[in-house]
Order: structure tokens, then C-alpha cells, then sequence
């Protein structure tokens, strides 16, 4: 089971990353995706990966946008002549209307300079959206192309209408974590159903946003579990279906490094 979407680098977990990442293989996670927030968080995820081998995304988050370096492709290309097939993704990047922690137009930029290095080098990415539908698709259709490009909307809690844009406009994935397990995620749950299985990846996003019944705690990759579960009874078939559907949708859109 593969754990598209965590942050297992981040300082949340200085304290106990091996016993949590045997806690992970013990719940059957075998491959883990350890997302870069900025340029040197995602030094601090390859490291991570090589340490422990994972694999590693680099990325500015719309958050950080305001602080991006002026040569972005030339920050992810010294990360990648350093860290190779461990980084299999750029991301996660994004638009993000509801913290606003960059301003808007920093943050749209930052997202085409992002796109573009993705297109450049072939490499897939992972995205953040949030309360910002209707500028992201504009980015997308900008920026993205659906026809040699691949990728996921992580965290993804919107609609069935903006799920079918994502998966039928632009071929992305959606990556579902712990908010599908909520008591008030019913419309998510209705999005995922009309999704259907080839549109879904299973992610954590820990050390946040952990699934019932550890809402509130820190989320880690173990968990991934419960989230499974309940994408298995929203869809009525098997929680191995689900993950066996899952991991295959994940090594279609990452190059997972073998036995990451
Ligand atoms: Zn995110
Ligand atoms: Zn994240």
C-alpha cells in the first residue's frame, strides 16, 4: 500500500521516524511519498528518502510561493543532479485562496514556473488547491498538458462537478486522505463514488489531517489504513481492491523507485 502524499521529513516526526516508519510497514504501506513544501524542505525530503528509502517530490506550496527563489528550475535541477530517481514528482504546488499566506498573483506565478519545469523535464506533479477552483483550471489549461503530462490533486474535498473537470479535462487523479473519513464528509464521499476507483489515490498528508478514529492527532503513513477502509465501503468492494487499485493508479502517474 502506497502512501501517495505525507511530510514524514517534517519535525513533527524527529522524535520517532523509525518506529513510526516501521509502524507504517507493519500496516502494509510498503512505499511512501514524502512531499518538499519549499526548496529546503525538499532538501530535507530527498535526504529523508535516501536515508530511508522513500521516494521524494520537490516543490514550492502556495504557501511559500512569496519566498520562491528567482531561478526555481534552476533550484530543482541542483536538487535532482544530487538526489536523481528519488525525486519522482514536482509539488506540491498550487493555489491556495483560503489561507492566503502569499499573495495571489505570487502564487499564480509561482504555479506556471512550476508547470512549466514539469513539462521541461517530463517529471509529474502533485497540486494543492484550495477555495481557488476557478484560477487553478485556468492555470491548467495554461500550463498542463493533458495529453503528455500526469498528476494528482492531493487532499482533494471538492465536489463531484470540480472532481469531473480534474479526471475528465485534464486525466489527473484524485489523492484521498483522512477527510473522507469524517462524519460531515458526506459530499466528498458522493465525489469519490462518482469518481470511481481509477480516479483515486490514497494519501495521509501526515503529520496532518489524520483519519477517524485519530482525528486531531498527529497523523503518520500507518493510518493510511482507515482511510482505505472507508474508500472501500463508499465504493462496495474490498479494502485490497482498493489499495491494489490505488497503488496501481500511483506507479501509473510516479516513478516509483522499486521497493521504494
Ligand atoms: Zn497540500
Ligand atoms: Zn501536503
Amino acid at each position: 500500500m502506497i502512501d501517495t502524499h505525507a511530510h514524514v521529513h517534517d519535525r513533527a516526526f524527529d522524535d520517532d521516524r523509525p518506529a513510526m516508519l516501521a509502524r507504517a510497514r507493519d500496516a502494509g504501506v510498503d512505499a511512501i511519498v514524502t512531499v518538499g513544501c519549499d526548496v529546503e524542505d525538499s532538501r530535507r525530503a530527498c535526504e529523508a528518502a535516501e536515508r530511508y528509502g522513500l521516494a521524494a517530490t520537490i516543490g514550492i506550496h502556495p504557501h511559500e510561493a512569496k519566498d520562491a527563489p528567482a531561478e526555481i528550475a534552476a533550484a530543482f535541477d541542483a536538487l535532482r543532479e544530487r538526489f536523481g530517481a528519488r525525486v519522482v514528482a514536482v509539488g506540491e504546488t498550487g493555489l491556495d485562496y483560503h489561507y492566503d499566506h502569499s499573495p495571489r498573483d505570487v502564487q499564480r506565478e509561482v504555479l506556471r514556473a512550476q508547470l512549466a519545469y514539469a513539462r521541461a523535464r517530463d517529471l509529474p506533479l502533485i497540486f494543492h488547491q484550495r477555495e481557488a477552483h476557478d484560477d487553478f483550471v485556468a492555470a491548467l489549461r495554461a500550463g498542463y498538458d493533458a495529453a503528455s503530462q500526469r498528476g494528482i490533486v492531493h487532499c482533494f474535498t471538492g465536489s463531484s462537478e470540480e472532481a469531473a473537470v480534474f479526471t475528465g479535462e485534464f486525466g489527473l487523479a484524485l489523492g484521498i486522505g483522512g477527510v473522507v473519513t469524517f462524519k460531515t464528509a458526506q459530499p466528498l464521499r458522493d465525489a469519490v463514488r462518482r469518481a470511481g476507483l481509477d480516479a483515486v489515490v490514497l494519501e495521509t498528508d501526515c503529520p496532518y489531517l489524520a483519519p477517524i478514529p485519530y482525528r486531531g492527532k498527529r497523523n503518520e503513513p500507518a493510518f493510511v489504513a482507515e482511510t482505505a477502509r472507508v474508500v472501500a465501503g463508499v465504493l462496495g468492494v474490498d479494502v485490497a481492491t482498493v489499495t491494489a487499485r490505488s497503488d496501481a493508479n500511483a506507479r501509473r502517474i510516479l516513478a516509483l523507485p522499486v521497493a521504494a
